[in-house]
């Protein structure tokens, strides 16, 4: 997608300025140096639902459709139930600034902008599509940290001689269904107050680098000196005794940002081979392992079976049932909220399905926070 703001933050990225103050500052380096980590392919998955959604004609594969009907649908009954017989104007995937003096320091593209002009003042919605898997966290302040910002600058671009009455922001996810808050004049206050600050503690020539979970999210992970420091340390610790404690704690954070940020050094090794193979001196991409698929599975039955070594019941066994793309499937053809959709799904199909557990992963026992 063409980025048409010349560096500026915007409200996508919001929660991270707030975290880290350097990561405006590092995001710009990495663009200067040709140092950004590729695209992951779920961003570019995304990218193409969002252009969809915002009308653009494309070729979406049945996934990203059956993606793109769910939201549209939603959006559409968010809309109805904000206009409530009223009318307004929308405008979709368009850039909104805000300016110090002549200069823009912000910018934002919500996917979908509602206005409605009241006699006392602005009645304004905006929708954040998101087609990711992740589960989002209402209660979570980062949570509405992008949301907040849009708020923030669509009122300030919208005229309306009563003022801003109110915006309603929500989330609109595929998989965590539709999440609403409403935002006072009062609170956009609050927020313009906060998002000032922030810009102010990046604008300085050393802005201050904290790394934390939105590093994964950072343009700039692959020159900041705070992340490579931390692997550093954690290739320094590695020798037992490991911590405990406190400063255990503190330690797995950290392995688990050096690691992720390995497999993005990986990828961006893969990506510069296949640009230029033989820029990595012996280094070069293997051929993968080939494995098989079935592509007919009627059609590997009918075989299997009429030739007489595996009966059907055999022929069964050695089917795994996809049961998240069942469930998928299900959920888009019910025609109702995806959460009570997915109790149906489970229910209908509780006496042939069993809950097994995979082995735990590290993760911090929310009471403790
Ligand atoms: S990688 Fe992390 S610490 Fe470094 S600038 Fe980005 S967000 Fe900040």
């Amino acid at each position: 997608m063409q980025d048409d703001r010349p560096s500026l933050g915007s409200g996508s990225g919001y929660a991270r300025d707030k975290h880290c103050a350097a990561n405006r500052k590092m995001a710009r380096i990495a663009k200067e140096t040709g140092k950004e980590p590729p695209r992951e392919k779920d961003a570019e998955t995304g990218d193409r639902i969002h252009q969809w959604l915002a009308g653009r004609e494309l070729d979406l594969d049945s996934e990203e459709a059956e993606t793109g009907h769910v939201l549209k649908n939603r959006l559409q009954d968010i809309e109805n139930e904000f206009l409530a017989g009223r009318h307004g104007v929308v405008t979709k995937e368009h850039r909104f600034w805000i300016y110090k003096g002549l200069s823009a320091i912000r910018s934002s593209k919500p996917d979908y902008v509602l206005v409605v002009n009241e006699p006392n003042g602005a009645d304004i919605l905006i929708i954040d599509h998101k087609t990711g898997h992740a589960d989002i966290d209402p209660e979570e302040a980062d949570t509405w940290a992008q949301l907040e910002e849009y708020a923030l600058t669509v009122a300030l671009n919208t005229q309306h001689p009563g003022g801003i009455k109110r915006v309603r922001v929500v989330i609109n996810s595929r998989w965590s269904g539709v999440l609403v808050r409403d935002f006072p004049p009062e609170y956009l206050i609050a927020i313009h107050r906060e998002l000032l600050a922030t810009i102010a503690a990046g604008s300085i020539a050393d802005p201050k680098a904290t790394p934390g979970w939105y590093c994964r999210y950072c343009a700039g992970r692959l020159v900041c000196p705070s992340a490579s420091m931390e692997i550093e340390l954690v290739e320094r610790r590695t020798a037992y005794p490991l911590p405990e404690g406190k400063d255990g704690e503190v330690f797995i954070d950290q392995v688990k940002r050096v690691s992720s940020l390995c497999d993005l050094v990986i990828k961006y090794y893969k990506k510069r081979l296949s640009d230029d193979p033989g820029c990595l001196g012996i280094w070069r991409i293997g051929e993968g392992d080939e494995y098989r698929s079935i592509t007919d599975l009627e059609g590997a039955f009918v075989a299997l079976v009429s030739d007489g070594h595996i009966t059907q019941d055999e022929f069964m066994e050695c089917c795994d049932g996809h049961i998240g793309k069942l469930e998928k499937k299900y959920c888009n053809r019910a025609g109702k909220p995806a959460v009570q959709a997915k109790k149906e799904f489970n229910n209908l199909l509780a006496p042939v399905i069993e809950l097994k557990r995979k082995a735990g992963s590290l993760e911090k026992a929310k009471e403790l926070l």
